[in-house]
């Protein structure tokens, strides 16, 4: 059975998300040893799929000490409200970057207080302790009354912190010990976060996010919570009012790196991409053909069409490019 962490990663704005998220595909290619990567992609048609299923996630993953590690990135403000909460279902542990100057910032304390009610392991990452001026005792002195003032647990209170800066590319458990490489908070991930709950049992994957390409269309995304699911599997989808839906999976993939790869089947605790699901909708349960059994209904404001056209347009979206 494939290991596997699944952490969102939390930031605001400018904290040095994506300097740290580079960093780690960037360190976990070289030191890869060029194994499992299961069916790669070959021809160009399939990639130009992959280019196009793409555009919307920005989840990456790597492998670690024959660990897969699926980061699930954040979005970072209040106005993805319903977002927020259907991406952090995905994980069982989420990393809090701070920058050591600024602290924590009010635009975090939304996305952080639903990580600590859904019962998310935190980690702590003080980052850009390069920077003259920083503070980082002051900084986790802060975090710990932000999660203090969150109703955090013991458990959650007792959060690990590790140090460093992303842009020199290097994590440490002590700021004053300088290290070669970021790989501290990697053994940091492996450690406390804890790997998907194993349940035994038919399909459940609950849809937590969808994406779209003009080649295959509609791609459903989220977490296998039971079972295994297969290409060419006949399935349930399961309606969030009840309805039964019959279909097939079409395509499977899982995240690799910055992209995806196309595989034969996905076990429990791993996310993954179908296509092939007509008339999905998030929240819709994809369950065993024969025997049906729906996960819970997710409750979930959703943004009114006027927040959507200002969050494509928002900052947030604008920094994918870089
Ligand atoms: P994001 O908005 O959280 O994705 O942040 P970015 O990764 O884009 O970083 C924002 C800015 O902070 C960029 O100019 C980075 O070069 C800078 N930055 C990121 N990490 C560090 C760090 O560890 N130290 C310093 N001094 N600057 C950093």
């Amino acid at each position: 059975m494939q290991n596997i962490r699944n952490i969102a990663i939390i930031a605001h704005v400018d904290h040095g998300k994506t300097t740290l998220v580079d960093k780690i595909l960037h360190t976990c290619s070289l030191f890869r040893d060029n194994q499992e990567t299961g069916e790669l992609i070959l021809d160009n048609n399939d990639l130009e799929r992959e280019r196009g299923i793409t555009i919307v996630s920005k989840n990456v993953s790597v492998n670690y000490k024959g660990t897969k590690i699926n980061i699930i990135d954040t979005p970072g403000h209040a106005d993805f409200g319903g977002e927020v909460e259907r991406v952090l279902k995905m994980a069982d542990g989420v990393l809090l970057l701070v920058d050591a100057f600024e602290g924590p910032m009010p635009q975090t304390r939304f996305v952080t207080q639903k990580a600590l009610a859904l019962g998310l392991k935190p980690i702590v990452v003080i980052n850009k302790v390069d920077k003259e001026n920083c503070r980082p005792d002051e900084v986790h002195e802060k975090v710990f009354e932000l999660f203090f003032n969150l109703e955090a647990t013991e458990e959650q209170l007792d959060f690990p912190t590790i140090y460093g800066s992303s842009k020199q590319g290097w994590m440490s458990t002590d700021y004053t010990q300088k290290t070669e490489d970021i790989l501290p908070l990697l053994d940091a991930v492996i450690e406390h976060i804890p790997a998907p709950p194993v349940s035994e049992g038919t399909l459940q994957m609950q849809i937590t996010s969808l994406d779209f390409s003009k080649f295959v269309g509609r791609i459903a995304i989220g977490r296998i919570a039971r079972g295994t699911v297969t290409e060419n599997q006949p399935v349930t989808l399961m309606k969030k009012d009840g309805k039964l839906v019959r279909s097939r999976i079409k395509e499977l993939y899982t995240f690799e790196g910055l992209g995806r790869i196309r595989v034969e089947s996905v076990k429990a605790g791993d996310i993954c991409a179908v296509v092939g699901i007509d008339g999905f909708d998030i929240g819709d349960t994809i369950a065993d053909f024969e025997n049906p059994e729906a996960l819970p209904v997710m409750h979930i404001d959703e943004p009114t069409m006027n927040m959507l056209f200002t969050i494509n347009n928002s900052p947030f979206f604008g920094k994918e490019g870089k």
